[in-house]
């Protein structure tokens, strides 16, 4: 049967819930779409036995005051989930050395913290801080970017003070450009320490992430910004969400994978969009939409849209670099094997299958039972490869990824192979199976300056009522950064109907 709304919105991770609860908000007919029984997607959890694991995201940024999530759950009229500020936020282990450099939440500590470890680089660290503040008033006055119309173009002058536009010298210099104006291009030790940050926020090493970029996320951990642990688990925020959404009277389709976008773009009268796919029980279903908003990764609009794809636009598309991959560890011990001295996240620069990024429970925070904790350790990956190749050699390299990482939190935690309580791991095979993205591709375009901002991949699409959100849009990744660019998409929609869409309070 086919039904009508005014926005259907395709995919229930963090960006399309977003999405989806701002604009049923503003009193339009929303539906959205997920494929599987649950919503989340990359900032899910799955349950195996008395464990409940996050799936991709562990720690979660936005959550002070004035915070991304902080300001819509504000504009809900919702409490942000529970949830304790981390510090240190990270414990970042280089190899070959035994005392991690540790990220503190404040930031009198964090400064001496870096000076002992990085003796000179201060100057580059006031650099940082310089750009970072210039930035992130800007992004605050919730920027349009990259601007593909008059009214974007007005959003984005509109967020611009002298701030932002003294830090905009640097919109093309990467991380290791600033580093070498500080007199710090030779410090080997500072560059692989930001090598390890950067490549877990960006995608990219200090010499191709954008400076405006990387400047913001290494101020990330320190007050009055912060990364917070969630009580119970990453999927109280989609929960969350859910809330808002059914509260303001949108509807949410599980089980309900969208097929194909059928647009009526040039007809003499144009209905806006159709979508197909499957439901429950492999039933089609179809539903009419005036927009769409698609929070699936761009490189997934060709499947959906065939031929209705513009070449230009197609061209542009596949032009897009590959995204990373991810191997998932998922694990459980008895916390008495643990080291105390790391708080819960921890970063270990490690070779084979590669670095570190590892996440242990709290005790009592709804993971494991008393006594024990997960422990969720994960590497990027070329993606591509993991599909390319016979099941047999595919299960060879999962069970040497498995047996490196193991190696690796061994060095870093202690724990030997047969101490695991639980252990498994996800392969990019995995991550496309549980959110339907190309190949598994997790963590967006990446932020080279050639990428990011101004010249990343706007939501505005060239195709009338298509409009695009998630971690390949502007600000990229992060749940904080997916719900930013679900607000952009959002406010975009609601102006092209002309409204305004401003968050109360
Ligand atoms: C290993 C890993 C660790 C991470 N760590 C962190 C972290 O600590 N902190 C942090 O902030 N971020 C982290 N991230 C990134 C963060 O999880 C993502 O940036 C964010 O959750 C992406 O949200 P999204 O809504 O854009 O996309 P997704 O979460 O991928 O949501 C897309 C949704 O669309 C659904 N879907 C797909 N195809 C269809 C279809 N055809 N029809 C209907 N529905 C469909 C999927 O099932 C999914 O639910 C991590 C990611 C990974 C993979």
């Amino acid at each position: 049967m086919t039904s009508r709304c005014d926005v259907a919105v395709v995919g229930a991770g963090i960006a399309g819930l977003t999405a989806a609860a701002l604009l049923a908000a503003e009193g339009l007919e929303v539906v959205l779409f997920e494929a599987h029984s649950q919503t989340g997607g990359c900032a899910g959890t799955f349950r195996r036995g008395p464990y409940v694991f996050d799936v991709g995201a562990t720690q979660v940024a936005g959550f002070e005051p004035g915070g991304s999530h902080a300001r819509l759950f504000r504009h809900f009229g919702l409490s942000l989930p529970q949830a304790h500020r981390l510090d240190p936020g990270c414990s970042v282990r280089l190899a070959g050395e035994r005392e991690p450099i540790r990220l503190w939440s404040d930031p009198a500590r964090w400064q001496q913290e870096r000076q002992r470890q990085f003796p000179g680089s201060e100057r580059f660290w006031q650099l940082c801080a310089l750009l970072h503040q210039g930035t992130w008033g800007f992004a605050g006055r919730d920027p349009v970017l990259p601007p593909r119309s008059a009214w974007d173009l007005g959003q984005l002058l509109a967020a611009l003070d002298p701030g932002a536009l003294a830090s905009g010298l640097f919109t093309a210099a990467t991380v290791a450009d600033l580093l070498r104006l500080c007199g710090c291009g030779a410090d080997r030790r500072l560059r692989r320490f930001l090598d390890l940050q950067l490549r877990l926020y960006s995608q990219e090493p200090a010499d191709r992430t954008a400076a405006l970029y990387g400047a913001t996320v290494l101020a990330m951990a320190q007050k009055p910004l912060g990364l917070w642990h969630l009580q119970g688990s990453m999927q109280e925020l989609s929960v969350a969400l859910e809330r808002a959404l059914l509260a303001a009277g949108g509807q949410l389709r599980l089980r309900h994978r969208v097929h194909r976008l059928r647009g009526s773009i040039g007809s003499p009268n144009p209905t806006g969009w159709r979508l197909e796919g499957l439901g429950p029980a492999q039933r089609p279903f179809a539903l009419e939409a005036s927009e769409v908003v698609c929070t699936l990764p761009p490189q997934a609009l060709p499947d959906l849209l065939g031929e209705q794809l513009p070449g230009g636009y197609r061209r542009r598309l596949s032009g897009l670099p590959d995204p990373s991959g991810a191997l998932v560890l998922y694990g459980a011990v008895d916390r008495e094997q643990l080291p105390t001295d790391l708080g819960l996240h921890a970063q270990l620069e490690w070779a084979e299958p590669g670095n570190l990024f590892v996440s242990l429970s709290a005790e009592g925070d709804g993971r494991a039972p008393r006594g024990q904790a997960t422990v969720i350790a994960s590497v990027f990956t070329p993606a591509r490869p993991w599909f390319d190749q016979p099941e047999a050699s595919y299960q060879r390299d999962k069970q040497r990824a498995l047996a490196g990482i193991q190696a690796g939190l061994e060095q870093l935690l202690g724990v030997a192979p047969e101490r695991w309580r639980h252990v498994e791991l996800a392969t990019p095979r995995g991550f496309a199976g549980w959110t339907g993205r190309p190949y598994g591709f997790v963590g967006g375009l990446g932020q080279h300056p050639s990428r990011f901002g101004p010249f990343g991949l706007a939501s505005r699409t060239p195709l009338p009522g298509l409009w695009l959100c998630g971690d390949s849009i502007h600000p990229g990744e992060g749940t904080a950064g997916v719900s930013l660019s679900a607000l952009m998409a959002s406010r975009q929609l609601l102006a092209a109907r002309g409204r305004t869409l401003r968050l109360r309070g």
